[in-house]
């Protein structure tokens, strides 16, 4: 999650949430088909509503869960395999013989995470060193010890800034350190800044929220309405000097190199030697400083403010990010606020939904080889090579026939898409977690422990060659990332299975679906960010301004397109943030045609379930994408998913291709169908 915020990748096809059914652990995996008429919506007109006709009868039996914001394909499968690795850390959970080191971890991991009586029983009590380390400050100038301490015991984002490693962006062959802006409650800057009457209300429930949790701690009503207010006054000033969602996207803003000196120079306030020592970084040769605006204003900040309403600040930040690890009035307060209030959810999830996916995110590695063991036989990864093959092929050959393109940036995206490599499945070099200490009864340590492993493990990579091999998704997830530094896509066993890779099922659904899935992060590569890296990963600019200029009239065309999307009430897309994503989904679709129809030239294609072979790729592609959300989660989403919602995320891509007027002999004054000098084309 933290290497999100300054690595600058194009991830993901969708996010996760899902359902539950009946609440068991299971030990089979059910199966759906990539393409099942039942889900589609026949009495829909599919030439005026293509994705109402693909999953209208999807979305009637798949109603929103009391305990999820919102569900679709891959937030089902997602719980599906969650609730399958339950199965599995259920039976290692046991303190029986015959483990292994590794599976004795996860299982004792999960035991005491599901032990909610003992949790329960400690109160805020694990979290006294943590809170001592703040109490015990004696002026600004132990920030830097203070900071280091909680960053490594809790995470790297909820005290004013995050630090980490990353591929350096300009000499991708080293591993340097980053400090990047954070500290923000709220989901986004604009939470803060925005004067609509929604975002007041948001910052008037804030407010009731820091105020109840200070009181859980153990102030008195007027303390906690103090402490609240001066949360909100350093937050809404760390946000007034945050970059936007929109601005983070351009690679150049998010890149500065500077020194150890130059970061002191910065931020004098904080004794960063101090904070390195704690946290073990060593910041050489350089370092990125994301946000060098943030880090003046912090300095201002820290300047300004008082010691005891920092104190203050930090406190917040602590309880803020481990409420999920205290006891039942911590985690009921936490759920009000993020989950009900923000998100519209009635219901709290599971306790072992929450298990699983700690397991998953703290030690997924080792969880991940128990799923791919049983779940991900070697020739699906044959299969899914050769389709990537495939796309690239059909990339390749249209990047030679791109008009608006000269030679020598043509010759330079050929060699950057030859260098793309893949990842599929799982890493072949697994993570070694054994210096954790993991104990049966102390959740709290346990995670504390992991974190700082973790964080060790990231900054011990500074000044090291990169790790290409290394996966920033574990196994069982369903999702798929292209990262521009490494220049390689990345799909993990958990988005190659039914109902998304569907070995049972023909051609046509599994190349509209997986094989759109792989051209979509192929594209990535080249989407209006991804281009701005080269095939070695570096961020160079290697397109003349002809090119720029052919290239940013068809990324226009699509930007027009999606603003014109309405979200919900007066909300639109902001396509400005979503124009990777949506060139992304646009391309990868039209590569994924070509393949299929070059792979099927050859071969006799009959209509099954009542659909022709070309209609089965379109309804196969818009499946994956079958999805309801709760009108809170679409406003937030609105605010801070770089993806558009699944409805345009297909009609959108559909509009633009005239294949699909075809296949469904759709009239030319239809809804989806564009005359064709009004379709959107990039690549
Ligand atoms: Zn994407």
């Amino acid at each position: 999650m933290n290497q999100s915020l300054w690595l600058i990748f194009s991830c993901s096809m969708l996010f996760c949430s899902g359902i539950f059914a009946e609440d068991q652990a299971s030990k089979n995996l059910p199966y759906s088909p990539s393409l099942n008429p039942a889900s589609m919506d026949l009495g829909a007109d599919p030439c005026e509503n293509f994705y109402r006709y693909s999953c209208g009868g999807w979305i009637e039996n798949n109603p929103i869960p009391a305990d999820q914001s919102r569900t679709s394909t891959y937030g089902k499968l997602y719980v599906d395999n969650q609730r399958y690795l339950w199965g599995i850390l259920q039976e290692l959970s046991g303190e029986k013989e015959g483990r292994s080191d590794t599976q004795k971890m996860i299982g004792d991991y999960f035991a005491a995470c599901m032990n909610l009586e003992l949790i329960d029983e400690k109160g805020a009590g694990p979290m006294q060193v943590e809170l001592q380390s703040i109490h015990s400050m004696q002026s600004s100038s132990d920030l830097g010890k203070t900071i280091g301490l909680l960053i490594s015991h809790t995470d790297s984002s909820s005290f004013f800034f995050g630090i980490g490693s990353q591929q350096d962006a300009k000499q991708s062959e080293i591993m340097i350190g980053a400090v990047h802006a954070a500290g923000l409650g709220l989901p986004d800057r604009d939470y803060y800044l925005a004067q609509d009457d929604k975002k007041k209300e948001n910052r008037e429930k804030y407010v009731e929220h820091v105020a109840a949790m200070f009181r859980l701690l153990g102030q008195t009503e007027s303390e906690a309405t103090k402490s609240s207010a001066t949360v909100m006054r350093i937050e809404t000033a760390l946000a007034g000097a945050s970059l936007t969602r929109v601005e983070r996207r351009d690679p150049h803003k998010t890149y500065n190199r500077n020194s150890m000196q130059e970061l002191e120079a910065l931020v004098p306030a904080i004794d960063w030697a101090a904070l390195f020592e704690k946290t073990s970084l060593a910041p050489e040769p350089w370092l990125n400083i994301v946000q060098p605006a943030f880090m003046q204003e912090l300095q201002a900040l820290i300047e300004r403010e008082s010691l005891d309403d920092i104190k203050t600040y930090l406190k917040w930040g602590l309880v803020n990010s481990r409420a999920d690890l205290l006891s039942a009035p911590f985690r009921d307060q936490d759920f009000t606020f993020y989950s009900a209030y923000l998100r519209g959810i009635d219901k709290q999830k599971p306790r072992w939904r929450t298990c699983v996916s700690m397991v998953d995110k703290q030690l997924g590695e080792a969880l991940g080889q128990e799923f791919v063991e049983r779940n991900f036989p070697p020739e699906v990864r044959e299969q899914v090579l050769t389709m990537s093959d495939q796309i690239k092929q059909v990339m390749s050959e249209r990047i030679d026939q791109l008009a608006w393109m000269s030679t020598g940036t043509r010759e330079q995206a050929q060699k950057k898409l030859a260098t793309v490599r893949d990842k599929i499945g799982y890493p072949d070099q697994w993570r070694d977690y054994s210096s954790i200490r993991i104990d049966r009864d102390s959740y709290f340590a346990n995670v504390s422990r992991a974190t700082d492993f973790d964080l060790r493990r990231q900054l011990g990579r500074i000044g090291k060659p990169v790790d290409l091999d290394e996966w920033f998704m574990t196994p069982a997830t369903v999702n798929a990332y292209y990262n521009p530094s490494m220049n390689d896509i990345n799909f993990p066993a958990g988005v190659l299975m039914p109902p998304l890779y569907d070995p049972k099922m023909d051609d046509a659904p599994n190349y509209g679906n997986t094989g759109g899935t792989i051209g979509h992060e192929l594209v990535h590569g080249f989407d209006d960010e991804g281009r701005k890296y080269d095939g070695d990963g570096n961020l160079r600019d290697w397109w003349t301004e002809d090119d720029v200029s052919g290239f940013e009239e068809g990324a226009q065309c699509i930007r027009d397109q999606y603003a014109g999307y309405r979200v919900i009430d007066d909300i639109f897309i902001n396509s400005e943030l979503t124009a990777g994503e949506d060139i992304a989904d646009l391309g990868g679709v039209v590569l994924a045609w070509h393949a299929w129809k070059k792979e099927t030239a050859s071969q006799d294609l009959q209509p099954a379930d009542g659909l022709t072979p070309e209609q089965r790729f379109f309804v196969g592609f818009a499946q994956w994408a079958c999805a309801a959300e709760r009108p809170e989660s679409l406003r937030l989403h609105a605010a801070t998913d770089p993806h558009s919602p699944p409805k345009y995320r297909i009609n959108g891509v559909t509009v633009n291709m005239p294949e699909f007027g075809k296949a469904f002999a759709c009239n030319a004054d239809a809804a989806m169908v564009k005359a064709e000098e009004d379709v959107c084309k990039i690549w």
